[in-house]
Order: C-alpha cells, then sequence, then structure tokens
C-alpha cells in the first residue's frame, strides 16, 4: 500500500516504488501496488487525514509504504484535524508497537556529521523504541496547586508490553551481530525495572544465544557521541527512544537518507523516510529519494522476509554514492542530481 502523502512525499515515494519494479524484475518477484490518500490531500478530498477507506486498504496490505504528511496549508491550529493525527491513527489502528531506526553512517558521507570520522566510522546500530505505551499514553492531567497548578504524566508499561517489543529486538539482534543493548532508568523508575526484570527473563530463556547488557538513559546518551560502534541492536522505551534515537540520527549528519519502520505482530508493517514533507523543496525536483528507498529496503527484509533484496537495495544505494553522485541536501554545495535522476541511478545501480 502507498500512502505517498504531501510536499516531497509523493516524488519520493514514486522513486522508491519504481525500485521496488527493478527489483521485481532483478528478483523474478512480483508486487501489487495500490495507492490510498492520507494526510494533508486526505483532509481536501475527504475531511479525515486518514479516511477508512485508507485504512481498511492498509489492514489488507502485506506493507505499507509512507511518503510524509502535513505543510502550511494545513497547519492552521484552529482547523478541525491535522495531517498528523493521521499518522497517530495509523500507528495505533495497525497496532505498532516496535519503531525500528537503523543508524548507519555512509562512509562516503561522514564529514557530513558533526562528528569525527574515527569516532563514526563503522557505527551500524538498530533502534527499537517502544511506540504505544509509556508515559505518551499513560494518564494525564493538571490539577490545583498551593503554587499555582500541578501537571502531571503518568509512565506505566506491562509486562506484555515489554515482553512483545523486547522479542521483536532480540529477533533483529539475531539476524545481525548478535547483541542487545536494553537502555532504562532502573535506578530511578520502577516502569524501568520492570523493563529489566522483563527483558532479562525474556532474553535467557528465549535468547540465550545472544549478549546482553543494560545501560542508563543518562549514559547511554554520553556512549552514543563516545563509542557508537560499540552497540549493534537497542531496545528502550517510547520516550527514552523518541530522544536517543533522535540524537543518533545526528551521527549521520543527513536526514534525506534515513529510513524507519513500525512494526506490529500480526498485520502490516509501515516504512517511511525519518523526514517531513519538506514543504520549501517541494514540487522542484530536488528531494533526496535515498530515504525513501532504504525504507523500501527495510519493507523488503522485514515485511517481506526477502532479505536478499533488502542487501540489493542497499548495496545499489551505497555504490551511488561511491559514485560520487548527491542530491543537492547532501552536495556540499557540489554538483548535485535531482529525485528521478537518482531513482535511476539506484537502480541502474541495481
Ligand atoms: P522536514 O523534515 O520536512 O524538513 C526539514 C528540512 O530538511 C527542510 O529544509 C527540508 O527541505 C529538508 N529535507 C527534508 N527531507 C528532505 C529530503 N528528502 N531531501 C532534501 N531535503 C530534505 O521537517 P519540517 O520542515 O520541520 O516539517 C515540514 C512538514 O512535515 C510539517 O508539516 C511537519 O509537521 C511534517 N512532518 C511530517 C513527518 C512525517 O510525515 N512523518 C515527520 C516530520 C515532519
Amino acid at each position: 500500500m502507498l500512502l505517498p502523502g504531501d510536499g516531497i512525499g509523493p516524488e519520493v515515494v514514486q522513486e522508491a516504488t519504481k525500485v521496488l519494479e527493478a527489483v521485481a524484475r532483478k528478483f523474478g518477484r512480483r508486487f501489487q501496488f495500490e495507492t490510498r490518500p492520507m494526510g494533508g490531500n486526505a483532509i481536501d478530498s475527504h475531511g479525515d487525514p486518514l479516511p477508512e477507506e485508507t485504512l481498511a486498504a492498509c489492514r489488507q496490505a502485506d506493507a505499507v509504504l509512507l511518503g510524509a504528511v502535513g505543510g502550511p496549508k494545513w497547519d492552521d491550529p484552529r482547523a478541525k484535524t491535522r495531517p498528523e493525527a493521521g499518522l497517530l491513527k495509523i500507528r495505533k489502528e495497525l497496532g505498532l508497537f516496535a519503531n525500528l531506526r537503523p543508524i548507519k553512517p555512509f562512509s562516503q558521507l561522514l564529514a557530513a556529521s558533526p562528528l569525527r570520522r574515527e569516532i563514526i566510522e563503522g557505527t551500524d546500530i538498530l533502534f527499537v523504541r517502544e511506540l504505544t505505551g509509556g508515559i505518551y499514553f499513560g494518564e494525564s492531567g493538571r490539577r490545583p496547586h498551593a503554587s499555582g497548578e500541578e501537571a502531571y504524566n503518568v509512565m506505566s508499561y506491562t509486562t506484555g508490553e515489554v515482553e512483545r517489543v523486547v522479542r521483536v529486538a532480540a529477533e533483529a539482534a539475531r539476524r545481525r551481530r548478535g547483541k542487545l543493548t536494553m537502555v532504562d532508568k532502573a535506578n530511578v523508575l520502577d516502569a524501568s525495572r520492570l523493563w529489566r526484570s522483563v527483558t532479562a527473563r525474556i532474553m535467557a530463556e528465549e535468547f540465550p544465544e545472544l549478549t546482553y547488557e543494560v545501560v542508563l538513559v543518562d549514559a547511554m546518551a554520553m556512549h552514543l557521541l563516545s563509542r557508537p560502534r560499540d552497540f549493534d541492536v537497542v531496545v528502550t522505551e517510547n520516550l527514552f527512544g523518541d530522544i536517543l534515537t533522535d540524537e543518533g540520527s545526528m551521527l549521520t549528519g543527513s536526514m534525506g537518507l534515513l529510513p524507519s519502520a513500525a512494526l506490529g505482530t500480526p498485520g502490516p508493517g509501515l516504512y517511511e523516510p525519518i523526514h517531513g514533507s519538506a514543504p520549501d523543496i517541494a514540487g522542484q525536483g530536488i528531494a533526496n529519494p535515498l530515504g525513501t528507498i532504504l525504507a523500501a529496503a527495510m519493507l523488503l527484509r522485514y515485511s517481506l522476509s526477502m532479505e536478499q533484496e533488502a542487501v540489493a537495495v542497499e548495496t545499489a544505494v551505497s555504490a551511488v554514492l561511491t559514485a560520487g553522485h548527491r542530491t543537492r541536501d547532501i552536495a556540499a554545495g557540489q554538483a548535485s542530481v535531482g529525485t528521478q535522476k537518482m531513482g535511476a541511478l539506484v537502480i541502474a545501480a541495481l
């Protein structure tokens, strides 16, 4: 299911779709695509950022590829609904509790990172963030207080919520370098102490062959910048994951290149680039499609179990960068190619 969305969304999803078609030709596969409205364009056409028919169609799909949603046209705070409401709703409705974000700087672009080459070279982390629980979904409110007001948000997790996301992370670690790091704040938070005991049990009972460690979130914020190479799969709760994945994305220095996946079991996974709809460059044909193309590679890997095909797409992207091709956002002022040309170069490399 293709949900191109708004702004540069349709431009980058088009290139990713062409790459999937090329994968089909090369590997003798057959993909069936359908496109549905979502985001601001769906508000315009249906009065709803996630129309029922879009949601129903997504439920029937094996996987969903999303561009990006939003833009100034739908930013009016007085509006009845906003494009982002569609994003939250699709995650909730499809039960997408695990957010996967790979952080793997391309060696060809190390100069784009604010960190020194010798620190980031060889970094290859997969973050698995819990996406539908914790403090963002807990009880919250405001009440009168002697000093004025009191505001509160409750962080709560259940055994089942921890188990299912830890299993997703550990299974990913099994397919990678066999190491899982769980990040918490168990010296202070009860919710973290539950995470720690549940994770330790799952790892001992179901994944004894993996290397397992725990790191406190404050220490992790430092280690990510000082020794990012030491981590393989990192699993953590929603709030910590929100912050750490943004910190992690800076290691690469180029947002247009980063994919993400949201998985729930059973049901389709949702794949998208981490960037937004970039209204400032929409319609100009200069958006970087590589983040979406790499999201399509994740889709092949995690929803369709096509590892070989996924690696082929990732290798093709790397080859295009090695050959020196850049879209404007990563060209550092040098010559650049447009969105469609970049897509065609990836297909040629494939
Ligand atoms: P943005 O990610 O859209 O853009 C930030 C900057 O990065 C812009 O200068 C943009 O031109 C550039 N950029 C982003 N992606 C690029 C790409 N593929 N190629 C080249 N340059 C790229 O973030 P923003 O400007 O804060 O938000 C714009 C809109 O997108 C807002 O409406 C926001 O709510 C929405 N948004 C949507 C999502 C999503 O759909 N998941 C995520 C973030 C923001």
